[in-house]
């Protein structure tokens, strides 16, 4: 079985969601399908893509907020309470065995429909267009392929993860040697 994590799941439910009508998710899928989508680049607040569509390419951005402090913070809290899924990420990036302990966490990351904003390169009036829909979808595979990029979307690295997990562990060394 080859099923796809719940975060992949839960992005791509969102964007579909978007879609005005069965027409364009269906023309949407036969983009990514077809491989459509090409140079997918995952930035802070923003994914953009090309997508190829009948000899054309449009160029496609996908914009939403990036995750407030307090948000990181709070999510920060929640990974380290679940060392396993910790080292599952910073070890592996294999969090398959991890994926329930992990779901409910990564949920916080997934931006509800009225956050997100697609533009297109094409003249279509409607929005999101099929493009921009291939686009979001290809998004869905790339955080399926690597959840790194699913943190990188709303603002953090893995460099993040490394460093409050260190903080943790001298905060523990410390108060088990009495200093706190
Ligand atoms: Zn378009």
């Amino acid at each position: 079985m080859n099923r796809r994590p719940q975060w992949a799941r839960a992005w791509r439910d969102v964007v579909l969601a978007l879609a005005l009508d069965d027409e364009s998710a269906k023309h949407a899928r036969k983009i990514t399908r077809q491989a459509g989508v090409e140079a997918v680049e995952i930035r802070p607040g923003n994914a953009s893509a090309v997508v190829r569509d009948r000899g054309t390419s449009y160029p496609v951005r996908w914009k939403m907020p990036t995750l407030t402090e307090g948000a990181w913070d709070r999510l920060g809290a929640e990974l380290l309470h679940r060392p396993l899924a910790v080292v599952g990420l910073l070890r592996e990036n294999d969090t398959s065995p991890l994926e329930e302990d992990l779901a409910d966490v990564l949920d916080d990351l997934i931006p509800s429909g009225h956050l997100l904003d697609a533009s297109c390169g094409c003249d279509d009036w409607i929005a999101p267009c099929r493009h921009a829909l291939a686009v979001g979808t290809a998004i869905a595979d790339v955080i399926e392929a690597d959840v790194w990029k699913l943190f990188e979307l709303r603002g953090r690295t893995r460099n993040w993860l490394i460093e409050i997990d260190a903080a943790a562990r001298a905060d523990r060394l410390l108060r088990d040697a009495g200093y706190r």
